[in-house]
């Protein structure tokens, strides 16, 4: 069966228009799965019960189910693992700030990237998302909630342009205005750095925040950190990040998890620095999360405030990430890993 939550409204116009359906039933069944969020036909009340039995024999409905929440005390800060219909799981979280709710989805159960310091890719990766995966994490989250969603950041589990169609896919039915219609400019796509898919995303124009995990200013040092590196030069990454400048007129931005004693020395910061500018990146710090298996301590306060200092002299512009719930399963990958685990 079709997996109707992944088509967008175009899709379901045509598929509908095959099947001898009215072509304007699209929007209407659109907005029950979008917009209103049901979960299953016979919810679609204003469709006849003929029409939501056809739809029933046509298509399914991808959702997505909440296994566990966790809840920070410090701020707010939700973690949610979800289960996906064939049992697999994935991690989201929620982040409330004075701006609005913003959430942090998955795009693939795990990571086959290898980032030595992450959690998501310690078993592999398993598969890729569906748009209506992804979609529905955002979606119950939501509903649970109670709220409007106004940011989305594709920083979770997995690589996002490791899955590049479907997240394509979803970034145009999260902003499309018969769906939640949450602005282009409030979406952002992490990446390790795939060059060919940014140049692809590049081509596509769209209005969205593109994030390179940068994490080492030298291939060298790179190597040893992130796989991915071995692959893709840091010019040709750097190439690639100017051509996503060029192309869409959107300032990049390096995310740099500071490691203590492995990239988070002077000459780091002045390396960075250098990228940067070339970029026109804004640089995103944020201590790094221990996980147990890799034995990476995060750099000290002080330390990440010097690194900040460093950058902004260079005239720079950085952020320390705050570190939101830190008394929950912070780091990507560790609830869901927690769960495999025992
Ligand atoms: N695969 C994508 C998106 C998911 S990871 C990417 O690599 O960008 C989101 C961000 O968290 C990335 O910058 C990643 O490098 C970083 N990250 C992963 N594990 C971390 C940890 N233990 N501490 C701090 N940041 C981490």
């Amino acid at each position: 069966m079709k997996d109707i939550k992944s088509l967008t409204i175009d899709e379901l116009r045509n598929d509908l228009t095959v099947l001898g359906e009215k072509p304007f039933r699209a929007a209407q069944i659109y907005k029950w799965l979008h917009v209103k969020l049901v979960s299953s036909f016979d919810d679609m009340t204003d469709l006849s019960v003929k029409l939501r039995e056809r739809l029933k024999k046509e298509y399914s409905i991808t959702n997505v189910s909440k296994l566990e929440v966790q809840t920070s005390k410090e701020d707010g800060t939700k973690k949610y693992l979800f289960e996906l219909e064939d049992g697999n799981t994935v991690e989201s979280v929620l982040m409330r700030y004075h701006h609005g709710n913003s959430v942090c989805i998955s795009s693939q159960v795990g990571c086959r990237m290898g980032c030595r310091f992450c959690a998501s890719t310690i078993g592999g990766c398993v598969r890729s998302l569906a748009p209506s995966e992804m979609l529905d994490q955002i979606y119950k989250i939501t509903l649970d909630i109670g709220e409007r969603i106004s940011n989305v950041v594709i920083m979770g589990m997995g690589e996002p342009m490791d899955n590049y169609d479907n997240v394509v896919k979803f970034l145009g039915m999260i902003s499309d205005e018969n769906g939640l219609n949450i602005s282009q400019r409030n979406l952002t796509v992490s990446t390790c750095g795939l060059v060919p898919e940014i140049r692809k995303l590049a081509d596509l124009h769209l209005s969205i925040t593109l994030a390179i995990s940068l994490h080492a200013g030298t291939d060298e040092k790179r190597q040893k950190l992130m796989p991915i590196a071995n692959k893709y030069s840091i010019d040709e990454l750097m190439d690639g990040c100017i051509y996503y400048f060029n192309e869409t007129g959107r300032r990049l931005t390096f995310e740099y998890s500071l490691i203590a004693g492995v990239n988070d020395t002077p000459q780091d910061a002045d390396e960075i620095a250098s990228l940067a500018l070339r970029a026109h990146a804004h640089v995103n710090l944020i201590p790094v999360n221990p996980v147990t298996e890799t034995g990476f301590k995060p750099t000290s306060g002080k330390d990440t405030a010097a690194f900040k200092n460093a950058l902004e002299k260079r005239g720079v512009t950085a952020t320390v990430r705050r570190e939101m719930g830190r008394d929950i399963d912070g780091a990507c990958g560790q609830l869901r890993k927690r769960r495999l685990d025992n």
